[in-house]
């Protein structure tokens, strides 16, 4: 796959391998997120799980934490 220019820190970057999340926000993540940075959030959503709690088999609680997400990673859903 060609480049892509991150939404959140705006180097190119060689895109992840494979989209990292199921469905339409994983193409978008893929599309619009470098690796260093997916990094980030993988490591800042584990503090937001464990701070607030969240239980991501719970699809209301898991669409709070894609809002936080596409707030900290400047894309949208
Ligand atoms: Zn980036």
């Amino acid at each position: 796959m060609a480049e892509i220019t991150c939404a959140r820190c705006g180097r190119r970057a060689e895109p992840l391998d494979s989209p990292p999340l199921v469905g339409a926000r994983g193409q978008v993540v893929q599309q619009q997120i470098c690796p260093a940075c997916w990094q980030e959030w993988v490591e800042q959503s584990k503090n937001i799980i464990n701070h607030y709690g969240i239980e991501v088999a719970d699809p209301r609680q898991r669409q709070q934490l894609y809002a936080v997400m596409a707030e900290f990673l400047s894309i949208k859903f």
